[in-house]
């Protein structure tokens, strides 16, 4: 499975990647929100983790806004630091299919990547994809 990883912070980059290595799945890193929407359709990822603090000028909601608006719907799991009242609503709302809190429970992590990679294998990639403009 492809991952794509969302985040600035190394610790936690690093800390993801070992979890995704035990199960084979790949991950791809970007430290800000513009250039994970660049280069979204090339990578076409089948599970996404956004932290919410990104370095850049847009936020890890406003990517997965950017990323609904385009028309993927792949899923989304939100990370962030900041588990604050009303923070896993705002996620919902953005577009986020989940929600984990930092500092990363290792466990869970596992467990969410292994429930996603079994979706994926469930459901056809193209259809994860937005139909070409005509
Ligand atoms: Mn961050």
């Amino acid at each position: 499975m492809k991952i794509m990883y969302v985040e600035d912070n190394p610790a936690n980059i690093s800390l993801v990647q070992r979890i995704a290595r035990m199960g084979e799945h790949e991950v791809i890193n970007y430290t800000n929100g513009e250039s994970a929407i660049e280069h979204f359709a090339e990578h076409r990822p089948d599970l996404v983790l956004m932290d919410l603090q990104l370095e850049g000028r847009i936020s890890g909601l406003d990517v997965v806004r950017k990323l609904r608006e385009l028309g993927f719907s792949t899923p989304i799991v939100a990370v962030t630091a900041y588990a604050m009242v009303g923070d896993r609503e705002r996620c919902l709302e953005a577009g986020c299919d989940s929600y984990l809190s930092k500092p990363l429970p290792v466990a869970e992590v596992v467990e969410m990547v292994k429930r996603y990679e079994l979706r994926a294998q469930a459901a056809p990639k193209a259809a994860s994809q937005p139909e070409p403009l005509d």
